[in-house]
């Protein structure tokens, strides 16, 4: 797949509002400052396809792109931002739990986590709801660039040998936005969820 074909289609305010469930879609999903902008930045090789350092959790809009007539990335709102009201979090997780279970163009998702905090309870409820909908999962550990090759090396087993007790299709990699680590890895996994 050519990723840098991707453009921007629409933003919309829940999953109500996407575009019609046709084709395959794959949803791009982290707390907020996870990195996952940058990911998707690097992804399509455009400096501001997704926006990076927006004020977090302020804009809680489903962003979407087309890479063709068939194909969509989804970028879900970032999560976890302490200042957001109770209420406000418990629909988004709602509504993220239906899309996961509902949404039958998806056809997997990709859970950005920064590699110096792996695995939060929002992070693994969001695996778990993937794997309960059978969808398979991409974890990257952003910001992998940061850390020194043994540390990052010892965290990535970790969090595969963690996320065994999910009992799904779980794919962990490192990735960095800065240096591209990983780039090849995330095509790769994407190319097959995107010919399925
Ligand atoms: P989002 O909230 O998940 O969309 O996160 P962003 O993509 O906006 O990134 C949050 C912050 O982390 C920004 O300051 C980025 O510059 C920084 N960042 C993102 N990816 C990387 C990376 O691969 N390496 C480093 N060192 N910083 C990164």
């Amino acid at each position: 797949i050519n990723y840098q074909r991707a453009t921007f289609l629409t933003s919309a305010p829940d999953i109500k509002a996407l575009p019609a469930d046709q084709g395959i879609e794959v949803a791009f999903a982290g707390r907020s400052n996870a990195g996952k902008s940058s990911a998707l930045n690097t992804l399509t090789r455009q400096n501001s396809l997704a926006r990076t350092s927006k004020t977090p959790g302020r804009t809680q809009l489903i962003n979407t792109f087309s890479l063709d007539a068939d194909r969509r990335l989804i970028d879900l709102p970032g999560y976890g931002f302490a200042k957001v009201p109770l209420a406000v979090k418990e629909k988004w997780q709602k509504s993220l739990a239906e899309y996961l279970q509902k949404r039958q163009s998806l056809k997997g998702l990709v859970v950005l986590m920064d590699i110096r905090h792996p695995l939060k309870d929002l992070d693994q409820d969001l695996i778990s709801w993937a794997v309960a909908s059978d969808l398979p999962v991409l974890v990257l550990l952003t910001k992998a660039d940061k850390l020194a090759s043994g540390a990052r090396k010892k965290i990535l087993l970790e969090v595969r040998e963690a996320s065994m007790a999910f009992m799904g299709d779980v794919t962990v990699h490192l990735f960095s936005s800065l240096n591209k680590f990983g780039l090849d890895e995330v095509e790769q996994v994407l190319d097959t969820w995107y010919q399925a």
